[in-house]
């Protein structure tokens, strides 16, 4: 079995003694191709480094709405320049976070449709970070008609939101959460939905699988997300593994078809 990792933050210094490990245990686990999302301007280069020197990392870098007090004026200039370099796969993760209370919500916006103009300049598509916001974010990819695509990483909302965003050209991504019993609404959420707007993250090391609660999470417990999926849906884990992978290679590797 083949199986994507539409998000994961194997750049992280939490790797950095065990990268070659990790890397290697992810790729016996049946991974072949693993995107990693930037969220800073300081992480960039580190990303696209990693993503020449193996071929099956793939670089997408972006300004995380959390982290707005990294961000500088010049960062999207820096953007646009690894926008054109054929280097990325995808903006991301940008998006909109009104989780938490303190964070500037103005400023949040600005920031998400100035990277959603890079993204269409130079035909990308999007990794999504949504918290609290969905109906305001899919308010922002209409009126800026954003036609290139994405994933909504690590979705949590309701089925009638996931709907919205498979209409506005969006695939919905499934992480840890889904082996949480407890977590009833996402599960439902993806049971319901088709196949064909699935893709499956680890977001490692946030949200560990349940066997793993409490750990650095690990591209290599990708499997368990896709047979909490299998579980909870009528096809089998072969079927969800090949549409899923075929997800993530239409919408970020259209070129390795
Ligand atoms: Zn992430």
């Amino acid at each position: 079995m083949e199986l994507v990792d539409t998000h994961n933050h194997l750049d992280l210094p939490v790797f950095k003694t065990d990268f070659d490990e990790v890397l290697q245990s992810a790729r016996e686990a049946g991974i072949v191709a693993q995107v990693l999302p930037g969220v800073c301007r300081a992480g960039w280069q580190r990303i696209v480094s990693l993503s020449a020197e193996h071929a099956d990392l793939h670089a997408a870098i972006g300004l995380h709405p959390l982290y707005m007090t990294h961000h500088g004026r010049d960062d999207l200039e820096l953007l646009r320049s690894h926008g054109g370099t054929g280097n990325l796969v995808a903006i991301g993760e940008i998006g909109l976070d009104y989780y938490v209370q303190d964070v500037d919500r103005a400023a949040q916006q600005e920031l998400f449709e100035a990277q959603l103009a890079v993204a269409a300049e130079f035909r990308l598509p999007v990794l999504l970070h949504v918290r609290k916001a969905h109906d305001q974010v899919q308010a922002i990819l209409r009126r800026k008609h954003f036609d290139c695509g994405g994933i909504v990483h690590a979705f949590s909302g309701s089925l009638q939101q996931a709907e919205k965003y498979l209409q506005l050209g969006f695939l919905i991504s499934v992480c840890g959460s889904v082996t949480y019993d407890r977590a009833t609404r996402i599960r439902s959420v993806i049971a319901a939905l088709p196949l064909e707007s699935l893709v499956l993250e680890t977001d490692a090391p946030d949200i560990p699988p349940a066997t793993h609660h409490g750990e650095r999470n690990s591209p290599a417990y990708l499997p368990e997300i896709l047979l909490a999926a299998a579980a909870l849906r009528r096809e089998s884990k072969e079927e969800i593994a090949a549409q899923t992978t075929a997800n993530s290679r239409r919408l970020l590797f259209p070129d390795s078809l």
